[in-house]
């Protein structure tokens, strides 16, 4: 298919990496993003460098303002309000059409409001965007009382940042310990302890209300226990922003359903990054990905698939977080079935592995591990199969292991 205008539905970085790729394996038609936020930029930062002050504006940009110019990739500030693949177009908010011979949705998701009463308060605030992370950072000073509700892993690396910004930081959660799913129980213990090592109130409970009183908010939990505090944080993941594929009559299950290229069921709609769910041939749904790899490797993929050329092979799920000067990162699935072999340094879990019932590494977390975590996936990449007392031995190299 020769496409003569490829327009971007969210400048984020899956919808950035859709349009450089696109350039960058030749297509010279017309390449356009749509995005109410303007030139794209980072999200990760916003939790960490970016809400500490460390890094400014310009240094999450994804790339210098330049490159729009220099690779011919127009950026319009505006919101799609409607999708018409037929038409070949996108319609905004203001009533202003945009040639599109093929759509890529890359929309991200907004993060879930919490479904208590008072979770609608517009003071309870959120991090997604920049704008949200400067709303949250001109709030933090010293001594600010700020409840975090929610301790995965932004609920976590904002109460870490917080935490160094002089706050006095409760971190609310009703499962204990969190993130269990992503890097396993005994890495997930380990991290959620170093909260309250580090001096942060570590709350286990379920809110049920947020009130306000003035500038006092008072979380309610389940136990009858209230926290107050001056700032209310909710990191409870996010809700994929799908309204634009479901007007358009595409298939949406908790995400735009995308096949193993991208490509929705509309020959001329793709989607990628956080908003897409892929349905494999035999109809299986794999869980929707939200990790910023994921969404750099969807955009590949959709622009390879746009323009005709094999799929790019990637490998296994990757994603790092950091809190408490520590780095997280965790590869492949942590809740396959089967075992865990644990590496531990001076009786502390380090390195987690998930084996099949086969004896195949499957997935694979570590807390400043990334070596580790780069050979775990060279392992489950290339099926290579470890002794598990190896894979416990901390004498033991685990990149001679992955060869
Ligand atoms: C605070 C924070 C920290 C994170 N930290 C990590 C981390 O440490 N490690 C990791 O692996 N991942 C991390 N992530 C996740 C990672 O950033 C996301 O997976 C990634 O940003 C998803 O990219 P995306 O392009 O799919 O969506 P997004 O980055 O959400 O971008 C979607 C874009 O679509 C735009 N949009 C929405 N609707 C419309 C519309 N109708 N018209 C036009 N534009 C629209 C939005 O304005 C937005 O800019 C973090 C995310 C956040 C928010």
């Amino acid at each position: 298919m020769s496409l003569s205008s490829v327009t971007i539905v969210g400048g984020g970085l899956a919808g950035f990496t859709t349009a450089k790729e696109l350039r960058s394996r030749g297509f010279t038609g017309a390449i356009t993003i749509v995005d109410p936020e303007g030139l794209p930029y980072d999200r990760p930062p916003l939790s960490k460098g970016y809400l500490l002050g460390a890094r400014g504006a310009e240094a999450i940009q994804l790339t210098k303002a330049e490159w729009f110019a220099e690779n011919r990739v127009d950026v319009v500030s505006g919101t799609v309000a409607e999708l018409r693949p037929d038409q070949g177009e996108v319609v905004l908010e203001d009533g202003c059409t945009i040639a599109a011979a093929a759509i890529v949705l890359a929309t991200g998701g907004a993060a879930r409001r919490l479904p208590i009463p008072g979770g609608d308060l517009d003071s309870v605030l959120e991090l997604r965007s920049r704008e949200d992370a400067d709303r949250l950072r001109a709030l933090l000073r010293p001594g600010t009382r700020l409840a975090v509700i929610g301790a995965g892993l932004i609920g976590a690396e904002v109460a870490s940042s917080a935490l160094r910004l002089g706050a006095e930081v409760t971190l609310i959660d009703p499962v204990d310990p969190p993130l269990a799913p992503a890097v396993g129980p005994e890495l997930a213990r380990r991290l959620h302890d170093m909260h309250a090592a580090e001096g942060i109130r570590v709350v286990t409970g379920l809110p049920t209300g947020i009130t306000r009183d003035g500038g006092e908010h008072y979380v309610r939990l389940a136990s009858g226990e209230t926290v107050a505090a001056d700032v209310v944080l909710a990191g409870i993941g996010i809700v994929p922003r799908t309204a634009l594929a479901e007007a358009a009559g595409l298939a949406v299950d908790d995400g735009v359903l995308v096949d193993e290229s991208q490509r929705t069921a509309h020959p001329r709609v793709y989607a990628v990054g956080d908003v897409a769910r892929t349905r494999l041939p035999d109809g299986t749904l794999m869980p929707r990905a939200e990790h910023w790899e994921h969404a750099m490797n969807t955009g590949t993929t959709a622009a390879a698939a746009l323009l005709g050329h094999d799929r790019p092979e990637h490998g296994a799920a990757w994603f790092w977080s950091d809190r408490h000067g520590v780095h997280v990162e965790g590869v492949g699935s942590m809740t396959a079935e089967g075992t865990t072999v644990l590496r531990e340094v001076d009786g502390v879990p380090t390195v987690a592995f998930r084996l099949d019932p086969d004896g195949y590494v499957v997935g694979c977390a570590a807390v400043d591990g990334g070596t580790a975590v780069r050979a775990a996936r060279r392992m489950i990449d290339r099926r290579i199969k470890a002794d598990p007392a190896d894979l416990a031995n901390p004498a033991v190299s685990l990149r001679t292991l992955a060869r």
